[in-house]
């Protein structure tokens, strides 16, 4: 029989690499918390239909990566491939958006049938968050310094912000007229994907990764230049307030996202370091999406974190992520002195909730018992054998200095261990 596998596209992380996610998840739960917004939890599975109408027909997303299928009732469902679409579903339900502002995030797993490659897989993950009810551009800059704030909390550098604006959904149009002029005027000098969506949807050619289409891009009308009067002057209050707050920004014209439902504002974070899947962070603006979904005119704006690109990063950076190994491991042997440890180890983890102490299990001489201690990458190991039982003591050692072993008395250990570990 074949070795089972992992579904190719689709990873485990094991321990080593979850203390990243973990300090990742924490640090976005603070900074999220601390500009008000509040965790919306969704489900894994929706109706095909919920992607078709807010992700649009013509995306890649929705004609070629999606994970549908039909379930024993006969009803199309989908794997989401993103968050936000089940998150306007879930606050039209629920009436969250009904006279109300919302500030929500949300986090889990996306699946997408791309091809896999470093820093792109199909089931990946995102943390995302949403404002709704918000049509200033205030919003727009509370969002964007709190993704800013989140990269600095993780101790991250270099990241590029990088910003657009699409305008409404006429000036859009407007634009896509002259975009597509040029783009059939040039059409021979494209790659074959995006001669297909002059037609179809021709916003997307500007996201073409091929680079002689880039270069015909270079001297494609601009969408700036198509802009209403509010989205511009929204637009640069935007910059200002970015400028005022001194979150640096480069404006990038041809940036569009892969989803049809956004408008006005855009913006990604980039960076260098992770080759072709550059982007670590994108959103936007979406007003009209509510209102398309069945709901009532909420203006919106949020963005999507992509987790394991952010990992990665951190990991290539060097980020100081804490520690999630034991500080603690207790050894010890014989019968009594098995229910003194589970007693001493209790009060400690009374003492302090947040020490991370293991108690060893499985026998073994001590010798064996401390291989394992070290192994654990444990700070400082405590000895428990027949001496110590006989004089309520137990043996405190360090791991990783030359300190010599101390006799520590039951009833001081937990004194000793706070002033050792720094507790
Ligand atoms: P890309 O252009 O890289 O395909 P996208 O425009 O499809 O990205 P969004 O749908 O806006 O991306 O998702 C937001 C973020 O989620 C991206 O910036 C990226 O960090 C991450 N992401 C998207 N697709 C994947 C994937 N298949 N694997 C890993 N991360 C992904
Ligand atoms: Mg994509």
């Amino acid at each position: 029989m074949a070795k089972l596998q992992a579904v190719r596209g689709m990873n485990d992380v094991l321990p080593a690499d979850a203390a990243a996610w973990q300090f990742l998840h924490e640090t976005a739960a603070r900074v999220f918390a601390s500009y008000g917004y509040q965790q919306i939890r969704l489900p894994l599975v929706e109706r095909t239909e919920l992607f078709k109408r807010s992700i649009g027909d013509v995306t890649d997303i929705v004609e070629k990566e999606m994970y549908s299928f039909e379930d024993r009732g006969g009803e199309s469902l989908s794997l989401r491939p993103e968050g936000t679409a089940s998150c306007v579903r879930a606050g039209i339900q629920h009436g969250l958006f009904y006279n109300q502002q919302q500030r929500l995030w949300y986090d889990g797993a996306m699946f997408r049938y791309e091809r896999p490659q470093a820093g792109r897989y199909r089931q990946f993950h995102q943390l995302g968050l949403e404002a709704y009810g918000f049509a200033g551009p205030a919003i727009d800059l509370e969002i964007i310094a709190l993704s800013a704030r989140l990269w600095k909390a993780l101790g991250l550098s270099g990241l590029q912000l990088e910003l657009n604006s699409l305008g409404t959904n006429q000036a859009r149009a407007n634009y896509r007229d002259a975009l597509v002029a040029y783009l059939q005027a040039h059409e021979d000098q494209l790659d074959e994907d995006s001669r297909k969506r002059i037609a179809r949807n021709p916003l997307r050619v500007l996201d073409s990764k091929n680079p002689q289409t880039q270069a015909v891009l270079a001297a494609a009308p601009s969408i700036l230049d198509s802009l209403d009067a509010e989205s511009r002057e929204q637009f640069e209050q935007l910059q200002q307030g970015l400028q005022a707050l001194g979150i640096a920004f480069v404006i990038n014209p041809r940036l569009v996202r892969g989803l049809d439902y956004y408008s006005r504002v855009v913006f990604e974070w980039t960076t260098t370091e992770l080759g072709a899947q550059s982007a670590v962070c994108a959103g936007g603006r979406y007003d009209g999406l509510v209102q398309q979904l069945g709901g009532g005119e909420v203006p919106a704006m949020g963005f999507a974190i992509g987790v394991e690109r952010l990992i990665l990063l951190l990991q290539k950076q060097a980020a100081a992520v804490p520690a999630r190994t034991p500080q603690l491991y207790l050894c010890w042997q014989g019968e009594e002195a098995g229910q003194q440890a589970a007693q001493l180890a209790e009060a400690l983890r009374d003492a302090y909730p947040s020490l991370r102490l293991v108690v060893n299990a499985g026998g073994g001489s001590f010798k064996a018992q401390m291989k394992r201690a070290d192994k654990s990458g444990a700070e400082v190991a405590l000895l428990l054998g027949e001496q110590e039982m006989a004089e309520q003591q137990i043996q405190v050692k360090s791991l990783r200095d030359s300190a010599a072993q101390q006799a520590c008395a039951w009833s001081d250990l937990s004194g000793q261990v706070g002033t050792l570990l720094g507790l």
